[in-house]
């Protein structure tokens, strides 16, 4: 597996991750078995989250007897002092260590919330002490917002940042070259953009070409996904011009009419739940499920022809997607 420095944390990642979001739904002693394959195929890298249900416990398990081949990595919606400190021994007391390599605020949506983590009252203080008692060793964020992380990357504070990156959504990449540059290390959510992505390989190689990439962390619950993702390290190999050809035709397909499902659009004034109609339309268009799309589909309360086009959720959209046309696309395919 190639290795790559976790920025100045200076920990030697593979760079193929495993995220930890899946592995929630398995019984302990497949996620036990699931977790063991992952670290023979040279994953050393495992991000949780105290959002992910089951999932620091079972990865608490997974690692049980093999704590030193792995760096452990975990996030928290806790925003202030009291909160945080509650969630490092919730988190400790899950994964059965000492010590958790890597301790991230979760989803930083707003400058406001930045502000409030880094208050003397907030949740930033008690990571810092964890830290110095040793319970913590680097501390890091994730985000959604391009901007939070600008900013979060020029306070010096985290020692790394996490954020989608794939073929379709790009936006992040003056932020890893800005991130890099000041050595703090970049984690890859959302490599296979929500599964709207269906060639796997390429698309974790796309990632892995960008060298301001520290790892990339695909859900994984399944043994055939181990083993191809982990390949994918082993053999990396840079993206050779007939990759380019394909990676340019996907985004011409995706770019401008793939919706990441982040929910910024919500609410609809007409109760619209603007990401489910595109999710089916994606079900219907790019997973050949025509029928059970439509059924699906059918069984929605509100639809996409309930659309009065008074365009407020374009306005909230980050991605600038023609929210009103997309949904005239997903009247004339699930309801023509
Ligand atoms: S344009 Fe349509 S989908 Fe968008 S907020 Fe208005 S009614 Fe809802
Ligand atoms: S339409 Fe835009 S804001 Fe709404 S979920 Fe999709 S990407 Fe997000």
């Amino acid at each position: 597996m190639e290795i790559r420095k976790l920025g100045r944390s200076n920990l030697q990642v593979g760079v193929i991750g495993f995220g930890g979001i899946p592995i929630q739904r398995l019984e302990e002693e497949d996620a036990k078995k699931i977790i063991a394959l992952a670290g023979k195929e040279g994953v050393n890298f495992i991000d949780s989250a105290r959002g992910y249900g089951e999932s620091e416990r079972l990865i608490g398990k997974g690692i049980e007897g093999n704590r030193d081949h792995w760096i452990i990595a975990t996030k928290t919606m806790s925003r202030d002092y009291e909160a945080m400190k509650r969630d490092i021994e919730i988190s400790l007391t899950n994964f059965g260590v000492d010590t958790i390599d890597l301790y991230q605020f979760h989803l930083v949506k707003t400058k406001e919330q930045l502000d409030q983590i880094l208050a003397p009252d907030g949740a930033y203080r008690a990571l810092k002490e964890a830290q110095e008692a040793g319970k913590v060793r680097e501390i890091g964020i994730t985000s959604h917002n391009v901007e939070v992380l600008e900013l979060a990357v020029e306070t010096d504070y985290f020692s790394t940042i996490q954020f989608p990156y794939n073929i379709v959504e790009r936006q992040g990449e003056d932020l890893f070259r800005r991130a890099a540059e000041r050595d703090i290390g970049v984690i890859i959510m959302k490599p296979l953009a929500g599964g709207a992505l269906d060639n796997g390989s390429l698309a974790l190689r796309f990632v892995l070409d960008n060298p301001n990439i520290s790892v990339v962390i695909p859900g994984m619950d399944k043994i055939e996904e181990i083993y191809e993702n982990a390949n994918v390290g082993k053999t990396f190999s840079p993206l050779v011009e007939a990759d380019r050809v394909r990676i340019n035709e996907i985004t011409k397909q995706l770019g401008t009419s793939f919706c990441r499902r982040c929910g910024y659009c919500l609410p609809c004034p007409q109760s619209i739940d603007i990401p489910t109609q595109f999710l089916m339309e994606g079900y219907y268009s790019r997973y050949e499920l025509q029928d059970w799309a439509i059924e699906r589909y059918g069984g929605l309360p509100v639809k996409a022809s309930n659309c009065v086009h008074c365009g407020i959720c374009e306005s909230k959209c980050p991605y600038n997607l023609p929210i009103r046309e997309m949904l005239k696309n997903v009247v004339e395919k699930l309801e023509g």
